[in-house]
Protein backbone atom coordinates (compact mmCIF):
# COMPACT_ATOMS: atom_id res chain seq x y z
CA UNK A 1 0.00 0.00 0.00
CA UNK A 2 1.22 3.38 -0.58
CA UNK A 3 3.12 5.17 2.15
CA UNK A 4 0.87 8.48 1.25
CA UNK A 5 -1.86 6.73 2.27
CA UNK A 6 -3.77 8.36 5.55
CA UNK A 7 -6.87 6.89 6.52
CA UNK A 8 -8.18 4.47 3.70
CA UNK A 9 -11.73 4.53 5.32
CA UNK A 10 -13.19 7.20 2.99
CA UNK A 11 -16.76 7.53 5.24
CA UNK A 12 -17.99 10.95 4.44
CA UNK A 13 -17.55 13.39 7.55
CA UNK A 14 -15.28 11.29 9.03
CA UNK A 15 -12.02 13.32 9.70
CA UNK A 16 -10.24 10.82 7.66
CA UNK A 17 -11.60 12.40 4.34
CA UNK A 18 -8.92 14.93 4.85
CA UNK A 19 -6.04 13.40 3.48
CA UNK A 20 -6.65 10.43 1.77
CA UNK A 21 -5.31 8.29 -0.89
CA UNK A 22 -6.42 4.86 -2.68
CA UNK A 23 -4.78 1.15 -2.88
CA UNK A 24 -5.27 2.10 -6.64
CA UNK A 25 -3.35 5.18 -6.52
CA UNK A 26 0.72 4.27 -7.45
CA UNK A 27 3.69 5.90 -6.55
CA UNK A 28 5.69 6.49 -9.78
CA UNK A 29 9.44 6.06 -10.12
CA UNK A 30 9.76 9.48 -9.37
CA UNK A 31 8.41 9.32 -6.21
CA UNK A 32 5.03 10.66 -7.23
CA UNK A 33 1.51 10.39 -6.45
CA UNK A 34 0.06 9.23 -9.68
CA UNK A 35 -3.12 9.56 -11.25
CA UNK A 36 -4.35 9.66 -14.92
CA UNK A 37 -6.21 12.67 -14.54
CA UNK A 38 -5.60 15.85 -11.53
CA UNK A 39 -8.28 18.05 -10.93
CA UNK A 40 -7.50 21.45 -9.36
CA UNK A 41 -10.53 22.49 -7.10
CA UNK A 42 -13.05 19.96 -5.78
CA UNK A 43 -16.47 22.25 -5.35
CA UNK A 44 -19.64 21.11 -7.32
CA UNK A 45 -18.12 21.00 -10.67
CA UNK A 46 -14.42 19.90 -9.89
CA UNK A 47 -15.92 17.44 -7.38
CA UNK A 48 -18.94 16.00 -9.88
CA UNK A 49 -15.72 15.92 -12.80
CA UNK A 50 -13.94 13.43 -10.65
CA UNK A 51 -17.11 11.33 -9.72
CA UNK A 52 -17.70 10.79 -13.68
CA UNK A 53 -14.22 10.36 -14.28
CA UNK A 54 -13.50 7.94 -11.50
CA UNK A 55 -16.64 5.97 -12.19
CA UNK A 56 -15.62 4.81 -15.29
CA UNK A 57 -12.44 3.84 -14.39
CA UNK A 58 -10.10 6.40 -15.05
CA UNK A 59 -7.77 6.87 -12.03
CA UNK A 60 -7.99 10.46 -10.75
CA UNK A 61 -6.74 12.94 -7.57
CA UNK A 62 -8.52 15.59 -6.79
CA UNK A 63 -6.93 18.32 -4.86
CA UNK A 64 -8.94 21.20 -2.99
CA UNK A 65 -7.79 23.98 -0.65
CA UNK A 66 -10.55 23.98 1.86
CA UNK A 67 -11.41 21.92 4.54
CA UNK A 68 -14.13 19.36 3.54
CA UNK A 69 -15.79 19.07 6.68
CA UNK A 70 -16.09 22.98 6.74
CA UNK A 71 -17.74 23.32 3.21
CA UNK A 72 -20.26 21.06 4.32
CA UNK A 73 -21.46 23.18 7.16
CA UNK A 74 -24.70 25.20 7.24
CA UNK A 75 -23.16 28.35 7.66
CA UNK A 76 -20.07 27.78 4.14
CA UNK A 77 -22.81 28.59 1.59
CA UNK A 78 -26.29 30.06 2.19
CA UNK A 79 -26.76 29.24 -1.32
CA UNK A 80 -29.37 26.66 -2.90
CA UNK A 81 -29.24 26.23 -7.07
CA UNK A 82 -31.74 25.72 -9.81
CA UNK A 83 -30.31 22.68 -11.44
CA UNK A 84 -32.01 21.94 -14.66
CA UNK A 85 -32.92 18.82 -15.77
CA UNK A 86 -30.65 17.64 -18.20
CA UNK A 87 -28.11 18.84 -14.88
CA UNK A 88 -30.30 16.11 -12.59
CA UNK A 89 -30.12 13.61 -15.54
CA UNK A 90 -26.16 13.98 -15.13
CA UNK A 91 -26.37 13.52 -11.28
CA UNK A 92 -28.83 10.73 -11.43
CA UNK A 93 -26.29 8.79 -14.24
CA UNK A 94 -23.42 9.02 -11.72
CA UNK A 95 -25.87 8.05 -8.55
CA UNK A 96 -25.31 11.01 -6.77
CA UNK A 97 -29.05 12.51 -7.43
CA UNK A 98 -30.22 9.31 -5.32
CA UNK A 99 -28.64 10.82 -2.35
CA UNK A 100 -30.44 14.31 -2.64
CA UNK A 101 -33.60 13.71 -4.47
CA UNK A 102 -35.60 13.85 -1.05
CA UNK A 103 -34.27 17.05 -0.77
CA UNK A 104 -34.87 18.74 -4.24
CA UNK A 105 -37.98 20.59 -4.70
CA UNK A 106 -39.37 20.37 -8.56
CA UNK A 107 -40.15 23.69 -10.09
CA UNK A 108 -43.55 22.83 -12.37
CA UNK A 109 -44.07 26.58 -13.02
CA UNK A 110 -41.71 29.76 -13.28
CA UNK A 111 -44.14 33.18 -13.09
CA UNK A 112 -41.94 36.25 -14.72
CA UNK A 113 -43.03 39.55 -13.88
CA UNK A 114 -41.48 42.89 -14.41
CA UNK A 115 -42.02 46.24 -11.55
CA UNK A 116 -42.56 46.41 -8.21
CA UNK A 117 -46.11 45.05 -6.36
CA UNK A 118 -47.95 48.54 -6.01
CA UNK A 119 -46.43 50.10 -8.99
CA UNK A 120 -48.54 48.63 -11.47
CA UNK A 121 -46.48 45.42 -11.92
CA UNK A 122 -49.22 43.34 -14.19
CA UNK A 123 -49.57 39.88 -11.80
CA UNK A 124 -47.28 38.14 -14.35
CA UNK A 125 -46.14 38.60 -18.22
CA UNK A 126 -44.29 35.35 -19.08
CA UNK A 127 -45.63 31.81 -17.26
CA UNK A 128 -43.86 28.47 -17.67
CA UNK A 129 -45.71 25.74 -17.05
CA UNK A 130 -44.64 22.08 -17.14
CA UNK A 131 -48.03 21.77 -19.09
CA UNK A 132 -46.32 23.87 -22.10
CA UNK A 133 -43.88 20.81 -22.30
CA UNK A 134 -44.31 18.11 -25.39
CA UNK A 135 -44.38 14.55 -24.46
CA UNK A 136 -40.86 13.84 -25.32
CA UNK A 137 -39.89 16.44 -22.13
CA UNK A 138 -42.58 16.23 -20.10
CA UNK A 139 -42.00 16.65 -15.90
CA UNK A 140 -40.58 18.95 -13.78
CA UNK A 141 -38.90 21.93 -15.03
CA UNK A 142 -36.11 21.96 -12.52
CA UNK A 143 -35.70 21.51 -9.21
CA UNK A 144 -34.19 24.11 -6.13
CA UNK A 145 -31.56 21.89 -3.88
CA UNK A 146 -29.20 23.86 -1.36
CA UNK A 147 -25.75 23.54 -2.46
CA UNK A 148 -24.97 21.97 1.39
CA UNK A 149 -27.32 18.92 0.19
CA UNK A 150 -25.39 18.37 -3.17
CA UNK A 151 -21.83 18.84 -1.48
CA UNK A 152 -22.67 16.40 1.13
CA UNK A 153 -24.21 13.73 -1.90
CA UNK A 154 -21.06 14.32 -4.04
CA UNK A 155 -18.83 13.36 -0.76
CA UNK A 156 -20.73 10.66 -0.08
CA UNK A 157 -20.33 9.23 -3.67
CA UNK A 158 -16.83 10.18 -4.32
CA UNK A 159 -15.85 7.98 -0.82
CA UNK A 160 -17.57 4.84 -2.97
CA UNK A 161 -15.52 5.00 -5.65
CA UNK A 162 -11.62 3.39 -5.73
CA UNK A 163 -10.42 5.23 -8.49
CA UNK A 164 -10.85 8.64 -7.16
CA UNK A 165 -8.42 10.15 -4.45
CA UNK A 166 -9.35 13.77 -2.81
CA UNK A 167 -6.48 15.24 -1.13
CA UNK A 168 -8.44 18.28 0.93
CA UNK A 169 -7.52 20.83 2.43
CA UNK A 170 -4.59 21.05 0.77
CA UNK A 171 -3.10 23.50 -1.97
CA UNK A 172 -0.74 23.22 -4.96
CA UNK A 173 2.56 24.59 -4.42
CA UNK A 174 3.63 24.80 -8.57
CA UNK A 175 2.26 22.57 -11.32
CA UNK A 176 4.31 22.15 -14.70
CA UNK A 177 2.85 20.99 -18.05
CA UNK A 178 5.04 19.63 -20.20
CA UNK A 179 4.82 17.18 -23.61
CA UNK A 180 5.06 14.23 -21.74
CA UNK A 181 3.21 14.79 -18.09
CA UNK A 182 1.71 17.22 -15.35
CA UNK A 183 3.85 17.47 -12.50
CA UNK A 184 2.75 19.18 -9.75
CA UNK A 185 3.16 19.15 -5.94
CA UNK A 186 1.63 20.30 -2.95
CA UNK A 187 2.31 22.56 -0.31
CA UNK A 188 3.25 20.16 2.63
CA UNK A 189 5.73 18.80 -0.46
CA UNK A 190 4.35 15.69 -1.65
CA UNK A 191 4.33 15.07 -5.75
CA UNK A 192 1.70 14.26 -8.04
CA UNK A 193 1.66 13.21 -11.73
CA UNK A 194 -0.61 13.00 -14.67
CA UNK A 195 -1.53 12.82 -17.92
CA UNK A 196 -3.95 15.85 -18.35
CA UNK A 197 -4.80 18.67 -15.08
CA UNK A 198 -8.26 19.68 -15.19
CA UNK A 199 -8.88 23.70 -13.80
CA UNK A 200 -12.03 23.74 -11.23
CA UNK A 201 -10.36 26.26 -9.26
CA UNK A 202 -13.60 29.03 -9.29
CA UNK A 203 -13.64 32.29 -11.11
CA UNK A 204 -10.18 33.32 -9.77
CA UNK A 205 -8.46 30.41 -10.74
CA UNK A 206 -4.97 30.26 -10.66
CA UNK A 207 -3.91 27.83 -12.96
CA UNK A 208 -6.01 29.62 -15.76
CA UNK A 209 -3.64 32.65 -14.79
CA UNK A 210 -0.56 30.40 -14.61
CA UNK A 211 -1.25 29.11 -18.58
CA UNK A 212 -1.50 32.92 -18.95
CA UNK A 213 -5.23 32.46 -20.82
CA UNK A 214 -6.56 35.93 -20.89
CA UNK A 215 -10.18 36.93 -19.93
CA UNK A 216 -12.82 38.87 -20.43
CA UNK A 217 -14.20 40.26 -17.36
CA UNK A 218 -16.40 42.82 -15.71
CA UNK A 219 -17.92 43.64 -12.18
CA UNK A 220 -21.49 43.88 -12.02
CA UNK A 221 -22.96 47.06 -10.13
CA UNK A 222 -25.08 44.35 -8.12
CA UNK A 223 -24.98 42.04 -5.41
CA UNK A 224 -26.41 38.57 -5.17
CA UNK A 225 -28.39 38.78 -1.53
CA UNK A 226 -29.13 35.53 -0.45
CA UNK A 227 -31.42 33.83 2.21
CA UNK A 228 -33.79 31.12 3.26
CA UNK A 229 -37.29 32.50 3.66
CA UNK A 230 -40.10 30.68 5.79
CA UNK A 231 -43.15 31.69 4.58
CA UNK A 232 -47.10 30.96 5.57
CA UNK A 233 -48.81 29.87 2.32
CA UNK A 234 -47.66 26.74 0.26
CA UNK A 235 -45.36 27.78 -2.61
CA UNK A 236 -47.16 25.14 -4.89
CA UNK A 237 -43.82 24.68 -6.68
CA UNK A 238 -44.02 27.76 -8.40
CA UNK A 239 -40.63 29.92 -8.48
CA UNK A 240 -41.40 33.64 -8.61
CA UNK A 241 -39.12 36.37 -10.67
CA UNK A 242 -39.63 39.61 -10.14
CA UNK A 243 -37.50 42.37 -12.35
CA UNK A 244 -37.28 45.29 -10.16
CA UNK A 245 -34.96 48.14 -11.18
CA UNK A 246 -31.88 46.98 -9.33
CA UNK A 247 -32.42 43.83 -11.09
CA UNK A 248 -34.18 40.61 -10.34
CA UNK A 249 -35.86 39.66 -7.53
CA UNK A 250 -36.08 35.67 -6.86
CA UNK A 251 -38.09 33.43 -4.58
CA UNK A 252 -37.16 29.98 -5.32
CA UNK A 253 -39.33 26.61 -4.40
CA UNK A 254 -37.80 24.68 -1.63
CA UNK A 255 -38.94 21.53 -0.01
CA UNK A 256 -41.09 21.83 3.39
CA UNK A 257 -39.33 21.31 6.63
CA UNK A 258 -39.34 18.61 8.34
CA UNK A 259 -42.66 20.40 10.35
CA UNK A 260 -44.03 21.22 7.43
CA UNK A 261 -43.20 24.76 7.16
CA UNK A 262 -43.25 26.60 3.57
CA UNK A 263 -39.77 27.81 2.29
CA UNK A 264 -38.38 29.40 -0.59
CA UNK A 265 -34.92 29.98 -2.01
CA UNK A 266 -34.25 34.17 -2.05
CA UNK A 267 -32.26 35.52 -4.62
CA UNK A 268 -32.38 39.40 -4.61
CA UNK A 269 -30.16 41.28 -6.91
CA UNK A 270 -29.39 44.67 -5.41
CA UNK A 271 -27.51 47.82 -6.11
CA UNK A 272 -23.42 46.98 -4.32
CA UNK A 273 -23.59 50.52 -2.54
CA UNK A 274 -27.58 49.60 -0.62
CA UNK A 275 -26.72 46.13 0.24
CA UNK A 276 -24.15 46.90 3.34
CA UNK A 277 -27.79 48.10 4.65
CA UNK A 278 -29.78 45.89 3.79
CA UNK A 279 -27.32 42.96 5.07
CA UNK A 280 -27.35 44.73 8.40
CA UNK A 281 -31.11 45.04 8.98
CA UNK A 282 -33.10 43.84 11.72
CA UNK A 283 -34.75 40.55 11.31
CA UNK A 284 -38.31 42.61 11.20
CA UNK A 285 -36.95 45.16 8.81
CA UNK A 286 -35.63 42.98 6.65
CA UNK A 287 -39.02 40.62 6.18
CA UNK A 288 -40.34 44.26 5.26
CA UNK A 289 -38.33 45.12 2.66
CA UNK A 290 -38.53 41.63 1.44
CA UNK A 291 -42.71 41.94 1.69
CA UNK A 292 -42.31 45.54 0.11
CA UNK A 293 -40.83 43.92 -3.03
CA UNK A 294 -42.86 40.62 -3.20
CA UNK A 295 -46.26 41.19 -1.70
CA UNK A 296 -48.58 39.14 0.59
CA UNK A 297 -49.43 36.35 -1.87
CA UNK A 298 -47.30 34.04 -0.07
CA UNK A 299 -48.36 35.62 3.28
CA UNK A 300 -45.53 36.94 5.68
CA UNK A 301 -41.64 36.46 4.33
CA UNK A 302 -39.47 35.33 7.24
CA UNK A 303 -35.88 34.84 6.71
CA UNK A 304 -34.23 32.00 8.66
CA UNK A 305 -30.87 31.14 9.12
CA UNK A 306 -28.61 33.85 8.27
CA UNK A 307 -28.24 36.60 5.03
CA UNK A 308 -24.95 36.15 1.93
CA UNK A 309 -24.20 38.51 -0.25
CA UNK A 310 -22.36 37.71 -3.25
CA UNK A 311 -20.80 40.55 -5.71
CA UNK A 312 -22.11 39.47 -9.12
CA UNK A 313 -19.33 39.57 -12.06
CA UNK A 314 -18.82 38.28 -15.61
CA UNK A 315 -15.79 36.23 -17.06
CA UNK A 316 -15.40 34.42 -20.15
CA UNK A 317 -11.89 32.50 -20.64
CA UNK A 318 -10.62 33.18 -24.06
CA UNK A 319 -9.46 29.28 -24.20
CA UNK A 320 -10.53 26.54 -21.80
CA UNK A 321 -8.14 24.09 -22.97
CA UNK A 322 -4.22 24.48 -22.89
CA UNK A 323 -1.27 22.33 -23.29
CA UNK A 324 -2.23 18.95 -21.01
CA UNK A 325 -4.91 21.60 -19.35
CA UNK A 326 -8.76 22.12 -19.46
CA UNK A 327 -10.43 24.57 -17.75
CA UNK A 328 -14.05 24.09 -16.20
CA UNK A 329 -17.05 25.71 -14.63
CA UNK A 330 -16.45 28.97 -13.11
CA UNK A 331 -12.29 28.62 -13.65
CA UNK A 332 -13.96 28.52 -17.17
CA UNK A 333 -17.01 31.05 -17.08
CA UNK A 334 -18.84 33.00 -14.77
CA UNK A 335 -22.31 34.61 -15.31
CA UNK A 336 -25.01 36.52 -13.52
CA UNK A 337 -27.30 34.05 -11.81
CA UNK A 338 -30.35 36.15 -13.40
CA UNK A 339 -31.58 32.45 -14.72
CA UNK A 340 -29.90 30.33 -12.56
CA UNK A 341 -27.61 28.78 -14.99
CA UNK A 342 -23.76 28.93 -13.63
CA UNK A 343 -23.64 25.98 -12.67
CA UNK A 344 -25.57 24.08 -14.80
CA UNK A 345 -23.53 25.24 -17.39
CA UNK A 346 -20.40 23.48 -15.32
CA UNK A 347 -22.22 20.73 -15.40
CA UNK A 348 -22.15 20.60 -18.66
CA UNK A 349 -18.84 21.10 -19.21
CA UNK A 350 -18.16 17.73 -16.59
CA UNK A 351 -20.28 15.60 -18.96
CA UNK A 352 -18.90 17.01 -22.28
CA UNK A 353 -15.03 16.60 -20.87
CA UNK A 354 -16.10 13.24 -19.46
CA UNK A 355 -17.44 12.09 -22.50
CA UNK A 356 -14.42 13.16 -24.54
CA UNK A 357 -11.89 11.81 -22.25
CA UNK A 358 -13.86 8.43 -21.88
CA UNK A 359 -13.65 7.69 -25.41
CA UNK A 360 -10.28 8.60 -25.90
CA UNK A 361 -8.95 6.39 -23.46
CA UNK A 362 -10.61 2.96 -24.84
CA UNK A 363 -9.22 3.84 -27.92
CA UNK A 364 -5.96 4.20 -26.18
CA UNK A 365 -5.08 7.58 -26.54
CA UNK A 366 -3.02 9.84 -24.25
CA UNK A 367 -5.65 11.63 -21.95
CA UNK A 368 -3.63 15.29 -22.09
CA UNK A 369 -2.81 15.01 -26.10
CA UNK A 370 -3.89 18.14 -27.67
CA UNK A 371 -5.89 16.18 -30.85
CA UNK A 372 -7.93 14.32 -27.47
CA UNK A 373 -8.36 18.22 -25.93
CA UNK A 374 -9.58 19.74 -29.62
CA UNK A 375 -12.98 18.29 -29.06
CA UNK A 376 -14.09 19.74 -25.51
CA UNK A 377 -14.02 23.37 -26.91
CA UNK A 378 -15.56 22.81 -29.91
CA UNK A 379 -18.18 21.26 -28.50
CA UNK A 380 -18.83 23.81 -24.91
CA UNK A 381 -17.85 27.25 -27.15
CA UNK A 382 -21.11 27.78 -28.28
CA UNK A 383 -23.77 27.19 -24.91
CA UNK A 384 -21.19 28.86 -22.85
CA UNK A 385 -21.32 31.93 -24.91
CA UNK A 386 -24.59 31.88 -25.69
CA UNK A 387 -25.84 31.92 -22.06
CA UNK A 388 -22.87 34.77 -21.12
CA UNK A 389 -24.76 36.94 -23.63
CA UNK A 390 -28.35 36.03 -22.62
CA UNK A 391 -27.72 36.49 -19.54
CA UNK A 392 -25.77 39.58 -19.79
CA UNK A 393 -28.51 40.92 -22.46
CA UNK A 394 -31.51 39.79 -19.76
CA UNK A 395 -30.06 41.76 -17.03
CA UNK A 396 -29.14 45.10 -18.75
CA UNK A 397 -32.28 45.23 -20.36
CA UNK A 398 -34.89 44.28 -16.98
CA UNK A 399 -32.33 46.07 -14.57
CA UNK A 400 -33.58 49.69 -15.55
CA UNK A 401 -36.90 51.47 -15.05
CA UNK A 402 -36.37 53.64 -18.14
CA UNK A 403 -39.90 54.02 -19.70
CA UNK A 404 -39.77 53.06 -23.60
CA UNK A 405 -37.29 50.19 -22.50
CA UNK A 406 -39.70 48.80 -20.48
CA UNK A 407 -42.71 48.97 -22.42
CA UNK A 408 -40.83 47.32 -24.94
CA UNK A 409 -39.33 44.66 -22.89
CA UNK A 410 -42.99 44.01 -21.66
CA UNK A 411 -44.29 43.74 -25.07
CA UNK A 412 -41.57 40.66 -25.82
CA UNK A 413 -42.59 39.12 -22.62
CA UNK A 414 -46.18 39.30 -23.03
CA UNK A 415 -45.43 38.00 -27.20
CA UNK A 416 -43.63 34.93 -26.35
CA UNK A 417 -46.30 34.00 -23.62
CA UNK A 418 -48.58 33.97 -26.92
CA UNK A 419 -46.18 32.13 -28.90
CA UNK A 420 -46.32 28.52 -27.55
CA UNK A 421 -43.62 27.14 -29.90
CA UNK A 422 -40.74 30.31 -28.92
CA UNK A 423 -41.97 29.57 -25.16
CA UNK A 424 -40.63 25.58 -25.42
CA UNK A 425 -38.03 26.73 -27.02
CA UNK A 426 -36.51 29.11 -24.42
CA UNK A 427 -37.70 26.39 -22.23
CA UNK A 428 -35.76 23.48 -23.55
CA UNK A 429 -32.65 25.79 -23.02
CA UNK A 430 -33.65 26.95 -19.55
CA UNK A 431 -33.69 22.88 -18.86
CA UNK A 432 -30.54 22.03 -20.20
CA UNK A 433 -31.88 19.74 -23.43
CA UNK A 434 -31.19 21.52 -25.91
CA UNK A 435 -28.00 21.34 -28.72
CA UNK A 436 -25.52 18.56 -28.67
CA UNK A 437 -26.52 16.97 -25.79
CA UNK A 438 -23.24 14.31 -23.82
CA UNK A 439 -24.79 11.15 -22.91
CA UNK A 440 -24.33 11.96 -19.06
CA UNK A 441 -26.98 15.01 -19.93
CA UNK A 442 -29.27 12.56 -22.04
CA UNK A 443 -29.04 10.26 -19.31
CA UNK A 444 -27.27 7.88 -20.64
CA UNK A 445 -24.14 6.01 -18.93
CA UNK A 446 -20.39 7.01 -20.18
C1 LIG B 1 -26.02 34.45 -5.82
C2 LIG B 1 -25.73 33.31 -6.75
C3 LIG B 1 -26.75 32.41 -7.07
C4 LIG B 1 -26.51 31.36 -7.95
N1 LIG B 1 -27.53 30.53 -8.28
C5 LIG B 1 -27.33 29.54 -9.19
C6 LIG B 1 -28.40 28.68 -9.59
O1 LIG B 1 -29.53 28.79 -9.10
N2 LIG B 1 -28.15 27.71 -10.53
C7 LIG B 1 -26.92 27.58 -11.10
O2 LIG B 1 -26.77 26.72 -12.00
N3 LIG B 1 -25.88 28.37 -10.73
C8 LIG B 1 -26.04 29.34 -9.79
N4 LIG B 1 -24.99 30.14 -9.43
C9 LIG B 1 -23.66 29.87 -9.98
C10 LIG B 1 -22.96 28.71 -9.25
O3 LIG B 1 -23.03 28.90 -7.85
C11 LIG B 1 -21.50 28.58 -9.69
O4 LIG B 1 -21.43 28.59 -11.09
C12 LIG B 1 -20.88 27.28 -9.17
O5 LIG B 1 -20.94 27.20 -7.78
C13 LIG B 1 -19.43 27.15 -9.63
O6 LIG B 1 -18.86 25.97 -9.09
P1 LIG B 1 -17.31 25.65 -9.34
O7 LIG B 1 -17.09 24.32 -8.68
O8 LIG B 1 -16.96 25.82 -10.77
O9 LIG B 1 -16.51 26.80 -8.58
P2 LIG B 1 -16.38 27.11 -7.03
O10 LIG B 1 -17.65 26.86 -6.34
O11 LIG B 1 -15.79 28.49 -6.95
O12 LIG B 1 -15.33 26.03 -6.50
C14 LIG B 1 -13.95 26.18 -6.68
C15 LIG B 1 -13.25 25.19 -5.76
O13 LIG B 1 -11.84 25.28 -6.00
C16 LIG B 1 -11.16 25.29 -4.78
N5 LIG B 1 -9.88 26.01 -5.02
C17 LIG B 1 -9.72 27.29 -5.39
N6 LIG B 1 -8.42 27.55 -5.55
C18 LIG B 1 -7.75 26.40 -5.28
C19 LIG B 1 -6.36 26.05 -5.27
N7 LIG B 1 -5.43 26.93 -5.60
N8 LIG B 1 -6.02 24.79 -4.93
C20 LIG B 1 -6.97 23.88 -4.60
N9 LIG B 1 -8.31 24.18 -4.60
C21 LIG B 1 -8.68 25.41 -4.94
C22 LIG B 1 -12.09 26.00 -3.82
O14 LIG B 1 -11.81 25.62 -2.48
C23 LIG B 1 -13.47 25.50 -4.28
O15 LIG B 1 -13.83 24.31 -3.63
C24 LIG B 1 -25.21 31.20 -8.54
C25 LIG B 1 -24.18 32.08 -8.20
C26 LIG B 1 -24.43 33.13 -7.32
C27 LIG B 1 -23.31 34.09 -6.98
Amino acid sequence: MDEIAQGLDKSPGKAEFRVMTTPNSEKSRHGALTAEVLIVGGGLVGLTQGIALASAGIETLVVDRADPVRVRAASHDGRSSAIARGSSQVLATLDIWERMAAEAQPILDIRVSDGQVGRGAAPFFLHYAQEDLDARTAGPLGYIVENRITREALHARAAELPALTLLAPAGIAEMSRGPGAVEARLEDGRALRAQLAIAADGRLSAQRQAAGIKTTDWDYPQCGIVATIHHDQPHHSVAHEHFLPAGPFALLPMTDTPQGRPRSSLVWTERRELVPAMMALSEAAFSAELMRRFGGSLGHLREVGGRWSYPLSLMYAERIVAERLALIGDAAHVIHPIAGQGLNLGLRDVAALAETLVDARRLGLDLGGAEVLAGYPRWRRFDNLALMVVTDGLNRLFSNDIGPIRLVRDLGLAAVNQMPPLKRLFMHHAMGLAGDLPRLVRGEAL
